[in-house]
């Protein structure tokens, strides 16, 4: 995709759903801080846009033989169906349940409804709203494998971090990481700007209120 059409995508996800935050302080679920943040909830909160974006993801694989999308999540599950409605093979939707398994892994399980439409050879396109570590969509590719189905490649929206590679082909309608910072060293936090409470892993947060102690574990 050109540049300049990227640079309208990220345009119209900032003016269109209000998901992109900028110049502010925030808290991600990471427990870092940065200036930036993405809500993933409000990405698909328009319809007609949101199969807009599908469209363009399932444009990109349109020469790859589709038996299956499978996504991850409630906004990966909206956005999945817009490509699976757009895509020429007409594949199934299939989701996966997410869960944490040994070690802290993310782990998916696909419900058993859904054994039969995953089998020997068959043809699986993962598909993903926000990627920022990519342990998702990895897991998705273990459970596709360990049932004898290939991945022909993995479409997301917004990719949060350059650094990551699949085996499979990846694109992402956006590609845009950003600075994250830990407390100790934050600059925002250096300068006293107060936290964003309503957005992030703050949500709901009451900065006045003491908190329960977190499990160093969790
Ligand atoms: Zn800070």
């Amino acid at each position: 995709m050109e540049a300049d059409v990227l640079e309208r995508m990220n345009r119209g996800i900032i003016l269109r759903t209000g998901a992109y935050l900028t110049n502010d302080h925030f808290v991600i679920s990471s427990g870092r801080h940065a200036r930036e943040y993405v809500e993933k909830r409000l990405v698909t909160t328009e319809p007609g846009f949101t199969e807009g974006l599908g469209d363009i993801i399932a444009d990109r694989f349109a020469d790859s033989p589709v038996d299956v999308v499978l996504t991850s999540g409630i906004g990966a599950t909206i956005l999945g169906h817009c490509v699976a409605k757009a895509h020429p093979s007409r594949p199934k939707l299939l989701y996966a349940v997410k869960g944490e398994g040994k070690e802290g892994r993310t782990e998916v399980v696909l419900p058993r409804e859904f054994f039969r439409f995953i089998y020997r050879g068959c043809s699986t396109l993962i598909v993903e709203d926000i990627v920022t570590t990519g342990s998702t969509i990895r897991a998705l590719i273990r459970l596709v494998e360990e049932r004898g189905g290939h991945v022909v490649g993995v479409g997301s929206l917004w990719n949060r971090n350059r650094a990551i590679r699949f085996q499979q082909p990846f694109f992402a309608l956006v590609t845009k990481d950003f600075p994250t910072y830990v407390r100790e060293e934050c600059p925002l936090c250096k300068k006293g700007i107060p936290l964003n409470t309503e957005v992030g892993v703050m949500v709901g947060a009451s900065p006045r209120r003491s908190r329960p102690p977190r499990r160093a574990s969790s």
